[in-house]
């Protein structure tokens, strides 16, 4: 099975369709999916992005996970939110750059996560131009990992940097790298596969603003085990959705 861990309603208004159409020619089987527009955006749109989201795996039975987006300044909003998402159906969260990872309104919201059993997909990009106003960089990432071992924590992009990111969560054993953005780099793959372990990666495209063959053929290519690219491609993600 080929799941995609990171995928969003954005963009595009015909995400789901285009998606769903890159899915069915490549031979993946299901996709995460998650809203994101504005930066630090207002509750009205993190309920439209979610909607939007749950409507999708309701168009398209058994292709699409539903992931909660919120914002976790929103406070109580945010984990009524959660819990509207978890009764939509929602299989996870997704947490961007509405704050840092580290930022205490977080807590809240992980730890219900975590009591759902549900995995975290948090942003990173490590930017030597530097971050926009609350962006995670990988350190913040292993940071909310120390505080949380028992988190399914995926780290988003591997962290922009993967090198850096690797050398930030290292660590962590309960951090997961994704493999969203940052693939135009050789030996990305091998070498996270090499310092952690294929069970601490896991297959993303960050659909549709990226490329769904290029992530795909990455992994696809790599220098290691069939055994490690079924882990990456799928396995891993079964392991932390349960299915
Ligand atoms: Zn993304």
């Amino acid at each position: 099975m080929i799941i995609d861990f990171h995928a969003h309603v954005w963009a595009r208004d015909d995400a789901e369709e285009a998606m769903a159409r890159e899915c069915e020619r490549h031979g993946v089987d299901k996709v995460c999916i998650s809203g994101l527009a504005s930066p630090v955006p207002d509750l009205d749109e993190v309920k439209r992005l979610n909607d939007r989201c749950y409507k999708a795996a309701r168009d398209y039975p058994g292709l699409y996970l539903p992931f909660v987006y919120v914002n976790p300044l929103h406070g109580k909003a945010a984990m009524a939110e959660l819990q509207r998402g978890r009764d939509q159906g929602a299989v996870g969260l997704k947490l961007w750059i509405s704050c840092y990872c580290t930022h205490p309104s977080v807590f809240p919201i992980v730890e219900r996560a975590m009591e759902w059993n549900w995995p975290v997909l948090q942003h990173s990009w490590h930017k030597v131009i530097g971050q926009y106003e609350g962006e995670s960089d990988p350190l913040h990432v292993a940071e909310l990992s120390r505080r949380y071992p028992e988190m399914k924590l995926v780290m988003a992009h591997f962290g922009g940097d993967w090198r850096y990111g690797l050398r930030a969560v290292r660590d962590c054993p309960g951090v997961i790298g994704d493999t969203s953005g940052s693939m135009t780099d050789n030996g990305l793959v091998e070498g996270w596969v090499r310092e952690c372990g294929a069970e601490r990666l896991i297959w993303g495209t960050d659909m549709p603003g990226a490329d769904l063959l290029l992530t795909l053929s990455k992994v696809r290519d790599a220098d290691i085990s069939e055994t490690d690219k079924a882990l990456i491609l799928g396995g891993n993600a079964a392991r932390l959705l349960g299915i």
